[in-house]
Protein backbone atom coordinates (compact mmCIF):
# COMPACT_ATOMS: atom_id res chain seq x y z
CA UNK A 1 0.00 0.00 0.00
CA UNK A 2 1.80 3.24 -1.16
CA UNK A 3 2.57 5.44 1.74
CA UNK A 4 2.42 9.51 1.86
CA UNK A 5 4.92 11.42 4.04
CA UNK A 6 4.18 15.30 4.50
CA UNK A 7 7.61 16.73 3.97
CA UNK A 8 6.72 20.26 4.26
CA UNK A 9 2.76 21.42 5.30
CA UNK A 10 3.29 25.31 4.70
CA UNK A 11 2.25 27.82 2.37
CA UNK A 12 4.62 29.86 0.27
CA UNK A 13 6.46 31.21 3.56
CA UNK A 14 6.29 28.51 5.66
CA UNK A 15 5.31 29.32 9.55
CA UNK A 16 6.93 30.93 10.89
CA UNK A 17 6.12 33.80 8.84
CA UNK A 18 9.65 35.92 8.61
CA UNK A 19 9.78 37.81 11.71
CA UNK A 20 5.76 37.85 12.64
CA UNK A 21 5.46 37.83 16.35
CA UNK A 22 2.05 36.35 16.15
CA UNK A 23 0.96 33.28 19.25
CA UNK A 24 1.11 30.50 15.92
CA UNK A 25 4.64 32.47 14.36
CA UNK A 26 6.04 32.37 18.28
CA UNK A 27 5.24 28.57 18.75
CA UNK A 28 6.22 27.81 15.35
CA UNK A 29 9.84 28.62 16.11
CA UNK A 30 9.88 25.57 18.05
CA UNK A 31 11.18 23.74 15.10
CA UNK A 32 9.63 20.17 16.84
CA UNK A 33 6.35 21.62 17.16
CA UNK A 34 3.52 21.02 14.85
CA UNK A 35 2.84 24.92 14.01
CA UNK A 36 6.38 24.60 12.70
CA UNK A 37 5.64 24.52 8.96
CA UNK A 38 8.48 24.36 5.86
CA UNK A 39 6.68 24.43 2.49
CA UNK A 40 4.66 21.82 1.05
CA UNK A 41 6.14 19.04 -0.19
CA UNK A 42 5.24 15.15 -0.05
CA UNK A 43 7.45 11.78 -0.88
CA UNK A 44 5.11 9.04 -2.07
CA UNK A 45 6.73 6.01 -1.09
CA UNK A 46 5.89 2.49 -2.94
CA UNK A 47 7.17 -0.68 -3.65
CA UNK A 48 10.65 0.61 -2.57
CA UNK A 49 10.71 3.51 -4.44
CA UNK A 50 10.71 7.43 -3.44
CA UNK A 51 8.16 9.45 -5.48
CA UNK A 52 8.45 13.00 -4.63
CA UNK A 53 6.18 15.81 -5.32
CA UNK A 54 7.83 19.26 -5.57
CA UNK A 55 10.94 20.22 -4.29
CA UNK A 56 10.18 23.44 -2.37
CA UNK A 57 12.90 25.84 -0.95
CA UNK A 58 13.08 24.11 2.16
CA UNK A 59 13.49 20.23 0.23
CA UNK A 60 17.58 19.99 1.38
CA UNK A 61 16.38 20.41 5.24
CA UNK A 62 13.23 18.18 4.66
CA UNK A 63 15.35 15.13 3.55
CA UNK A 64 17.25 15.52 6.27
CA UNK A 65 14.98 16.34 9.18
CA UNK A 66 12.66 13.12 7.67
CA UNK A 67 15.86 11.04 6.45
CA UNK A 68 15.19 10.42 3.06
CA UNK A 69 18.16 8.82 1.87
CA UNK A 70 16.65 7.92 -2.33
CA UNK A 71 14.51 9.88 -4.37
CA UNK A 72 13.41 7.36 -7.56
CA UNK A 73 11.14 10.36 -9.55
CA UNK A 74 9.72 13.80 -8.97
CA UNK A 75 7.03 15.72 -9.84
CA UNK A 76 6.22 19.07 -10.21
CA UNK A 77 2.87 20.78 -9.58
CA UNK A 78 4.15 23.95 -10.85
CA UNK A 79 7.34 26.28 -11.06
CA UNK A 80 6.47 28.71 -8.36
CA UNK A 81 9.85 29.18 -5.78
CA UNK A 82 7.76 27.61 -2.81
CA UNK A 83 7.56 24.17 -5.05
CA UNK A 84 10.70 24.43 -6.97
CA UNK A 85 12.97 25.86 -4.79
CA UNK A 86 15.35 23.15 -3.81
CA UNK A 87 15.82 21.88 -7.15
CA UNK A 88 19.11 22.15 -7.47
CA UNK A 89 20.14 20.08 -4.26
CA UNK A 90 18.05 17.28 -6.08
CA UNK A 91 21.91 17.04 -6.81
CA UNK A 92 22.24 14.79 -3.66
CA UNK A 93 19.91 12.25 -5.15
CA UNK A 94 21.69 12.35 -8.91
CA UNK A 95 24.27 14.04 -10.12
CA UNK A 96 26.15 14.81 -12.84
CA UNK A 97 29.19 13.90 -11.09
CA UNK A 98 28.71 10.28 -10.92
CA UNK A 99 27.17 7.64 -12.49
CA UNK A 100 23.38 7.94 -11.31
CA UNK A 101 20.97 7.22 -13.89
CA UNK A 102 19.07 10.45 -14.44
CA UNK A 103 16.20 11.34 -11.97
CA UNK A 104 12.99 11.18 -13.82
CA UNK A 105 11.07 14.02 -13.59
CA UNK A 106 7.55 14.54 -14.23
CA UNK A 107 6.07 18.04 -15.81
CA UNK A 108 4.32 20.16 -17.97
CA UNK A 109 6.43 21.86 -20.60
CA UNK A 110 6.04 25.03 -19.45
CA UNK A 111 7.75 24.09 -16.17
CA UNK A 112 10.48 22.85 -18.01
CA UNK A 113 11.00 26.18 -20.07
CA UNK A 114 10.08 28.03 -16.36
CA UNK A 115 13.12 25.86 -14.85
CA UNK A 116 15.34 26.38 -17.77
CA UNK A 117 14.84 30.37 -16.75
CA UNK A 118 15.33 29.96 -13.04
CA UNK A 119 18.19 27.28 -12.76
CA UNK A 120 19.91 27.92 -16.77
CA UNK A 121 22.97 26.05 -15.57
CA UNK A 122 21.34 22.37 -15.01
CA UNK A 123 19.93 22.45 -18.80
CA UNK A 124 23.30 23.94 -20.14
CA UNK A 125 25.48 21.25 -21.28
CA UNK A 126 28.45 23.74 -21.39
CA UNK A 127 28.31 24.21 -17.54
CA UNK A 128 29.95 21.12 -16.34
CA UNK A 129 29.64 21.78 -12.38
CA UNK A 130 28.20 19.23 -10.41
CA UNK A 131 24.22 19.34 -11.03
CA UNK A 132 21.16 17.46 -10.61
CA UNK A 133 21.02 15.02 -14.04
CA UNK A 134 16.73 14.56 -14.98
CA UNK A 135 15.09 12.31 -17.50
CA UNK A 136 12.63 15.05 -18.31
CA UNK A 137 9.10 13.50 -19.05
CA UNK A 138 6.64 16.51 -20.02
CA UNK A 139 2.98 14.52 -19.06
CA UNK A 140 -0.68 16.88 -19.85
CA UNK A 141 -3.61 17.31 -17.83
CA UNK A 142 -6.20 14.79 -17.98
CA UNK A 143 -3.45 11.81 -19.18
CA UNK A 144 -2.71 9.25 -16.67
CA UNK A 145 0.95 8.31 -16.89
CA UNK A 146 2.99 5.09 -15.28
CA UNK A 147 5.48 5.76 -12.17
CA UNK A 148 6.61 2.93 -11.14
CA UNK A 149 3.45 0.94 -11.21
CA UNK A 150 1.49 3.51 -9.52
CA UNK A 151 -1.12 5.73 -12.12
CA UNK A 152 -0.93 8.93 -11.97
CA UNK A 153 -3.49 11.60 -13.19
CA UNK A 154 -2.52 15.23 -13.69
CA UNK A 155 -5.33 17.56 -13.19
CA UNK A 156 -5.11 21.06 -13.95
CA UNK A 157 -6.13 23.71 -11.05
CA UNK A 158 -6.00 27.41 -11.64
CA UNK A 159 -3.60 29.47 -9.79
CA UNK A 160 -4.24 33.29 -11.39
CA UNK A 161 -2.51 34.36 -13.73
CA UNK A 162 -1.40 30.82 -14.44
CA UNK A 163 -2.69 27.35 -13.50
CA UNK A 164 -0.76 24.75 -12.00
CA UNK A 165 -1.06 20.79 -11.48
CA UNK A 166 -3.03 18.66 -8.96
CA UNK A 167 -2.39 14.98 -8.98
CA UNK A 168 -4.87 11.72 -8.69
CA UNK A 169 -3.21 8.58 -7.32
CA UNK A 170 -5.20 6.15 -6.48
CA UNK A 171 -8.02 7.38 -4.48
CA UNK A 172 -6.14 10.27 -3.10
CA UNK A 173 -5.47 13.64 -4.78
CA UNK A 174 -3.01 16.14 -4.24
CA UNK A 175 -3.45 19.91 -4.82
CA UNK A 176 -1.50 21.72 -2.85
CA UNK A 177 -1.94 25.30 -4.21
CA UNK A 178 -4.84 26.82 -6.43
CA UNK A 179 -7.67 29.12 -6.55
CA UNK A 180 -10.34 27.03 -7.83
CA UNK A 181 -10.78 23.38 -9.46
CA UNK A 182 -12.08 23.46 -13.03
CA UNK A 183 -15.11 21.42 -14.10
CA UNK A 184 -12.97 19.63 -15.88
CA UNK A 185 -10.89 18.26 -13.07
CA UNK A 186 -13.40 17.85 -10.99
CA UNK A 187 -14.89 15.00 -13.11
CA UNK A 188 -10.87 13.22 -13.04
CA UNK A 189 -11.73 13.77 -8.66
CA UNK A 190 -14.91 11.80 -8.61
CA UNK A 191 -14.75 8.71 -6.22
CA UNK A 192 -12.00 10.12 -4.10
CA UNK A 193 -11.35 9.21 -0.56
CA UNK A 194 -8.33 11.09 0.63
CA UNK A 195 -8.41 14.86 -0.21
CA UNK A 196 -4.91 16.69 0.63
CA UNK A 197 -5.73 20.11 -0.73
CA UNK A 198 -4.29 23.81 0.52
CA UNK A 199 -5.42 25.14 3.84
CA UNK A 200 -3.44 28.84 2.97
CA UNK A 201 -5.38 31.15 5.19
CA UNK A 202 -8.96 31.46 6.31
CA UNK A 203 -9.53 34.58 3.72
CA UNK A 204 -9.74 33.92 -0.35
CA UNK A 205 -6.63 35.33 -2.04
CA UNK A 206 -6.25 35.99 -5.58
CA UNK A 207 -4.27 32.96 -5.93
CA UNK A 208 -5.29 30.78 -3.35
CA UNK A 209 -8.70 29.50 -2.35
CA UNK A 210 -9.56 29.85 1.28
CA UNK A 211 -9.17 26.65 3.60
CA UNK A 212 -13.15 27.06 3.96
CA UNK A 213 -13.71 27.12 0.09
CA UNK A 214 -11.47 23.64 0.00
CA UNK A 215 -13.58 22.21 2.32
CA UNK A 216 -16.71 22.94 0.68
CA UNK A 217 -14.53 21.58 -2.37
CA UNK A 218 -14.10 18.35 -0.23
CA UNK A 219 -17.81 18.38 0.31
CA UNK A 220 -18.66 18.14 -2.64
CA UNK A 221 -16.65 15.01 -4.02
CA UNK A 222 -17.82 13.32 -0.93
CA UNK A 223 -14.00 12.88 0.67
CA UNK A 224 -13.85 10.77 3.68
CA UNK A 225 -10.67 11.95 4.68
CA UNK A 226 -9.42 15.40 4.48
CA UNK A 227 -5.65 16.89 4.98
CA UNK A 228 -4.84 20.48 4.84
CA UNK A 229 -1.55 21.52 3.72
CA UNK A 230 0.15 24.69 2.04
CA UNK A 231 -1.35 26.06 5.65
CA UNK A 232 -0.45 29.90 6.54
CA UNK A 233 -0.09 31.23 9.76
CA UNK A 234 -3.61 32.81 9.91
CA UNK A 235 -5.37 29.15 9.93
CA UNK A 236 -4.64 28.32 13.67
CA UNK A 237 -4.40 31.90 14.88
CA UNK A 238 -8.03 32.59 13.48
CA UNK A 239 -8.78 28.67 14.69
CA UNK A 240 -10.28 28.39 11.49
CA UNK A 241 -9.51 24.65 11.49
CA UNK A 242 -11.48 24.39 14.96
CA UNK A 243 -14.46 25.15 12.76
CA UNK A 244 -13.97 22.16 10.41
CA UNK A 245 -15.67 18.56 10.68
CA UNK A 246 -13.85 15.85 12.55
CA UNK A 247 -12.76 14.20 8.76
CA UNK A 248 -10.87 17.36 7.64
CA UNK A 249 -7.15 17.89 9.71
CA UNK A 250 -4.64 20.16 9.20
CA UNK A 251 -1.37 17.81 8.19
CA UNK A 252 1.64 18.56 9.66
CA UNK A 253 5.32 17.75 8.69
CA UNK A 254 6.06 14.37 9.35
CA UNK A 255 2.51 13.01 9.35
CA UNK A 256 2.25 9.84 7.21
CA UNK A 257 -0.34 8.10 5.82
CA UNK A 258 -1.47 5.62 3.96
CA UNK A 259 -3.72 5.42 0.78
ZN1 LIG B 1 2.64 27.46 -3.22
ZN1 LIG C 1 1.95 28.70 -6.34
Amino acid sequence: MPQMLFLGTGFSSGVPEGNCACEVCEKARDMSSPFFRTRSSVLIEHDGKNILIDAGTDFRFQTIKHNVRKIDAVLITHAHEDHIGGIPDLRGFSSTWGNDPALSMYCRQQEINALKRRFGYIFDENVTSTKPKFGVKTIEPGKPFDVFGLTVTPMLVSHPPEDAFGFRINDLAYIPDAKTIPSESMKLLQGIKTLVILGNSDESYPKQMSIFEAAEIAKTLKAERVFFTHIGHRVQRNKADQTLPPHMKLAFDGLKIDF
